[in-house]
C-alpha cells in the first residue's frame, strides 16, 4: 500500500456532510496539511463550531473511507474550528524556485499538444536548461507513455519538514502526470471532480525545486483545470498548438480568447503549427499540404498579432517515437530540428515577454 495525498482527498470526497448534499472536501473542511509517513496519515478537518453535532460520526466515516482505499492505514484526524480568513497566515509563494511557467494548450484534442510539450521539454533540457513537465491532461494523460514512464510509482520525501512528491526524471526532464494519481478506469465525471485537487497537489506538494522552464500540458479546450491552474499559479504565458485545419484553428481562437480574457490575462507567447504539411519518410524534401492551405496558421496568427513559433511537419516517425517512449527530438532528423527551433523561439518569446510585461497575477475568483 502506498499512501499519497490525492488518495486521501479522493477517499474524503466520498464523505458527505449530512443535509448539505456536498462532500467534506467540496465544503473546504479538509485543511491543507495532509502528512504521510509510511502507512500513517494525519490531517485536520475544519468545523464551523466546536460543538458540531456530526463531528463524531464524520470522523468515523472519514476513517472508514480511507480504510476502503488503503486498508490498514493508521489514520489520525485532528479537528479545528474554522478561523476567519483575516486571521489566516500569509502563504509562502508557490514554486519559489521556478523562473518561467508555460501552459501548452490547444483548442481541440488530437492536434499534437502533448507531442509538442514532450519534445519541447526534452529540447530545452538538451540545451542545458532545468525543465519540469507536468501532464495535466485529465482526458488523456499521454506524457507517461511518451517518456516510457507508464509504470511509474509515486514516491515522496521530506523537504524542510514537508512531505513532497518526487518528480520522475526522464531525458533530463522532471516529469509528473495527473495520470499517476487518477484511476484510469474511473468515470470521466468523477475524474473531473478529483482533478482540480490532484492538479494542485502536483504543483504545490511536489519537489520541483529550481527550474528555468516549467511546462504544463493542459487538457484541450477550456475547462475547470484551466481555472484551477490560473488560480494556483501566475503563468508566464501560454503556447497554443493547432493544425492548419479550419476546425482546429476555430477552436484555437477560442482558447486564445480565454487566455486574453481580462479576468484571466495570461500572455499568449505564440502558436505552434503542428502537422503543417506531410513529408514522406523517403522523400524528406517534399511537402504535401494535407490539412488546410499553406499559410493558414500564419494568417490566423497574424490576425491575432501572435507569432508562429514553429511549423512542425507531419512525419510518421514523430508519432512512432512518442509511442515507443523516446521523443524524436533526440534523433538527427528534420522533424527533430523543428522542435529544436521551437525551443529557441520559445526562450526568445519568454525573454521578450519578461522584458515587456510585469509578472502575471494569480486569478482571484470567489
Ligand atoms: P493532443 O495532446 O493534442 O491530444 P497528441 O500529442 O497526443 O495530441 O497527438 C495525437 C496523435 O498524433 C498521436 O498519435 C501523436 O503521436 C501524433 N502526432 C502528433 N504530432 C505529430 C507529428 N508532427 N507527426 C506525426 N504524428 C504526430
Amino acid at each position: 500500500m502506498t499512501l499519497y495525498p490525492a488518495l486521501i482527498t479522493e477517499a474524503l470526497a466520498t464523505v458527505r456532510y449530512p443535509g448539505s448534499g456536498k462532500n467534506i472536501v467540496e465544503l473546504g473542511m479538509l485543511e491543507d496539511d495532509i502528512r504521510i509517513n509510511g502507512d500513517s496519515v494525519s490531517f485536520t478537518l475544519l468545523f464551523e463550531k466546536a460543538t458540531d453535532p456530526f463531528k463524531a460520526s464524520l470522523l468515523k466515516t472519514a476513517e472508514a473511507a480511507i480504510h476502503l482505499k488503503a486498508p490498514g492505514a493508521k489514520v489520525t484526524i485532528n479537528t479545528a474550528v474554522r478561523r476567519e480568513p483575516a486571521e489566516a497566515p500569509a502563504k509562502a509563494p508557490v514554486l519559489p524556485g521556478v523562473k518561467n511557467i508555460v501552459a501548452i494548450s490547444s483548442g481541440k484534442g488530437g492536434v499534437g499538444k502533448s507531442t509538442v510539450a514532450a519534445n519541447l521539454a526534452v529540447a530545452l533540457a538538451a540545451e542545458g536548461y532545468s525543465v519540469g513537465l507536468l501532464d495535466a491532461d485529465i482526458f488523456g494523460p499521454s506524457v507517461p507513455k511518451m517518456f516510457g514512464l507508464e509504470n511509474e510509482q509515486i514516491y515522496m520525501h521530506e523537504v524542510d519538514g514537508r512531505n513532497l512528491i518526487i518528480p520522475a526524471m526522464a531525458y533530463g526532464v522532471k516529469v509528473l502526470s495527473i495520470g499517476f494519481l487518477l484511476d484510469p478506469d474511473s468515470a470521466a465525471v468523477w475524474r473531473g471532480a478529483m482533478a482540480s485537487n490532484a492538479l494542485k497537489q502536483l504543483i504545490e506538494q511536489a519537489d520541483w525545486g529550481e527550474l528555468d522552464y516549467f511546462l504544463i500540458d493542459m487538457p484541450p479546450g477550456t475547462s475547470d483545470i484551466h481555472l484551477t491552474l490560473v488560480q494556483t499559479l501566475g503563468l508566464t504565458g501560454s503556447v497554443v498548438v493547432t493544425t492548419p485545419q479550419q476546425v482546429a484553428i476555430a477552436d484555437a481562437r477560442k482558447g486564445i480568447a480565454m487566455f486574453r480574457d481580462p479576468k484571466i490575462n495570461v500572455p499568449v507567447l505564440g502558436i505552434v503549427d503542428n502537422m503543417a504539411w506531410f513529408t514522406p519518410e523517403k522523400h524528406p524534401d517534399e511537402k504535401y499540404f494535407l490539412f488546410g492551405k499553406e499559410g493558414a496558421v500564419d494568417a490566423f496568427a497574424a490576425s491575432l498579432k501572435v507569432p508562429v513559433l514553429a511549423h512542425i511537419p507531419l512525419v510518421a516517425a514523430v508519432g512512432d517515437h512518442s509511442d515507443s517512449g523516446s521523443p524524436i527530438v533526440l534523433e538527427p532528423t528534420a522533424s527533430a530540428q523543428a522542435f529544436v527551433h521551437l525551443a529557441h523561439e520559445l526562450t526568445e518569446a519568454v525573454a521578450r515577454r519578461n522584458n515587456d510585461l510585469p509578472p502575471t497575477q494569480k486569478v482571484n475568483v470567489h
